[in-house]
């Protein structure tokens, strides 16, 4: 089902249960639901502090506040992200410095990171792309060296573990998740932080609910200007509920992106992503198609077909808002050539083989055709 997008979340009888229970708890928002699932992704991810928000944009905001990030301060982020990891930065005053990409992986360039370092940096934000880790042992030599703080996108990445079984969002200083529906778990609209130091946490929780510090009947104190970032225990009942079966979504998802690797393997004109690692969350499936090919009538008879193929992601620098605020970005070679090429195809567990072999047949007769 859902050959027409290219990602979807899977609804099953026991996340509409969860759900119910949650309304019929009579707490419906700072409940034992909330913690409930912070301890979940502890446990799943290995760290010690996790810091369930609204949204992942939300947990991006509050990571970069906790990091001390703010007016006359830089960031670098990948060109290649969704809006939000740049859109953050200005959420707090400071500015986000666009690092180019690796073409093969759509993941930041550690060497361009080091190129964009200046008195002003502050903090570096990787984003690991498609649930693929970036180069964490290099930026985080980078970063020591420079004396920056690391919080990773991690968005696309629940479910995403190195070769030593660490997490994604375990590397650097913190780590935020989305749960948007179309991510690897969804509950609704979400995200959380994850830490293992206990003031960052503290702080993070502080700012998710209006800087207000929890005290006796006079005791409530304001003592930093937060914000209601929380998130309900309707939507955290859904988040433990999906978490329990994330590992089965990605298996799933590992077999789609086998069927396509191999069908792909005999393409002179579609090349998946190269990605050092065995499993990943495989948040979506990007190829790069050659650029003989006419990407934008591929893209037209993809559609007509009802395949849900979407672009992922035009450079963050290259949006009006950010030109006017900017001013005009000098493109970025990688980043230029990957958004020219890049297409994601439909991956998500709610797909059949019967439906994967179809889309296969149908990319690789209108890439050779077109
Ligand atoms: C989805 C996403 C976000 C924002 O997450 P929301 O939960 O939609 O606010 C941030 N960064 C990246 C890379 C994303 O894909």
């Amino acid at each position: 089902m859902y050959l027409d997008r290219y990602g979807s979340q899977v609804i099953d009888e026991n996340d509409i249960e969860a759900v119910c229970a949650a309304l019929r708890s009579g707490v419906l928002t700072q409940g034992a639901a909330v913690e409930a699932f912070e301890r979940a992704l502890c446990e799943y991810t290995g760290a010690t502090y996790a810091i369930a928000v609204s949204s992942g944009t939300a947990g991006l905001h509050l990571a970069y506040l906790a990091a001390g990030l703010g007016a006359d301060d830089e960031i670098v982020v990948p060109a290649i992200t969704f809006a939000a990891t740049a859109n953050a930065a200005l959420y707090c005053g400071a500015k986000p410095v666009f690092a180019d990409i690796e073409f093969e992986s759509g993941l930041i360039d550690p060497r361009s990171i080091e190129d964009l370092i200046a008195s002003k940096t502050k903090a570096i934000a990787p984003v690991h792309y498609a649930g693929n880790l970036c180069d964490m042992k290099t930026i985080n030599e980078i970063a020591a060296e420079r004396k920056l703080i690391v919080i990773e996108d991690a968005s696309h990445a629940i479910g995403s573990f190195n070769a030593q079984g660490a997490s994604a969002g375990t590397f650097g200083a913190m780590g935020v998740f989305s749960f948007h529906p179309v991510k690897p778990i969804t509950t609704g609209e979400g995200g959380a932080v994850i830490t293992n130091d206990l003031n960052l946490a503290r702080k993070l929780r502080l700012l998710r609910s209006h800087g207000i510090e929890r005290g006796g009947l006079w005791e409530q104190d304001m003592t930093a200007l937060g914000f209601n970032y929380r998130i309900s225990d309707i939507n955290c009942a859904l988040g433990i509920s999906q978490l329990k079966k994330l590992d089965e979504t990605i298996d799933r998802r590992e077999a789609i992106a086998a069927l396509y690797d191999q069908a792909f393997a005999k393409s002179a004109l579609i090349e998946p992503l190269k990605s050092a690692q065995k499993r990943g969350s495989r948040h979506l499936y990007p190829v790069l198609i050659d650029s003989v090919v006419d990407k934008t009538k591929l893209f037209a008879a993809l559609r007509e077909k009802n395949i849900g193929v979407q672009k992922h992601y035009r450079p963050v620098y290259r949006h009006s808002f950010y030109r006017a605020a900017l001013g005009d970005h000098s493109p970025l070679p990688n980043a230029e050539r990957f958004y020219e090429a890049e297409l994601s195809i439909p991956c998500h567990a709610a797909l059949s083989d019967g439906e994967v072999a179809r889309a296969i047949e149908i990319l690789l007769a209108l890439t050779s055709s077109i």
